[in-house]
């Protein structure tokens, strides 16, 4: 039987033919996709002038009295033939709430592995911003026995974003708030 033109409307408009308001409509969020598998490797980016080899092996760079919006950034780790890529090193490193890189030691550093379906999580803070450069996370990401991939990562709604000649887009994380900080999400593809 066919509907009828007020179930119709309803279909169109979220009301039920009863008139109650059907579930709310989803708010557009500001949420990115990420690269997905199957298309091109990630894009690299610069190492700076930050990086430090024999970073500590860790899932949390977080230590007691650290400042910063709380962040946790997961995702998964494929080549592009799709397939997760167990075990695969991934170092991180970035700048304190305050846009400073501790370069004497390992504050904010930090390298994992991801597990046998390839997922990685890191918890860390809101990486601060400093001169020239817009909010970012650096990381090396290397399959076993593959090349390390050395790339940043970025955030969306960023007024420097457009400001910094460094910045791409392709490397947005997808970004959720919620009441303890941030949760980020990101996966990696590798050529191979
Ligand atoms: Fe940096």
């Amino acid at each position: 039987m066919a509907p009828s033109r007020r179930e119709f409307l309803g279909v169109i408009l979220g009301v039920s033919a009863t008139g109650a308001l059907g579930p709310p409509v989803l708010a557009q969020t500001t949420l990115t996709p990420t690269p997905a598998c199957g298309g091109p490797a990630t894009p690299t980016q610069t190492e700076g002038p930050y990086f430090k080899p024999s970073s500590p092996e860790r899932v949390s760079l977080l230590e007691p009295e650290m400042r910063g919006r709380r962040l946790v950034v997961a995702g998964v780790v494929r080549g592009t033939d799709c397939k997760p890529v167990p075990r695969a090193l991934l170092d991180f490193w970035q700048a304190d709430a305050g846009g400073r890189y501790d370069n004497a030691g390992f504050r904010l550093r930090g390298h994992q592995l991801t597990d046998a379906e390839g997922h990685y999580r890191l918890e860390t803070i809101l990486p601060g911003v400093y001169p020239g450069r817009t909010r970012h996370i650096h990381v090396k990401v290397q399959a076993p026995n593959g090349r390390p991939l050395t790339t940043q990562m970025y955030f969306p709604g960023e007024a420097n974003n457009a400001r910094d000649g460094l910045f791409d887009p392709a490397l947005l994380v997808a970004l959720a708030d919620n009441a303890d900080g941030a949760a980020a999400r990101f996966d990696f593809v590798l050529s191979r």
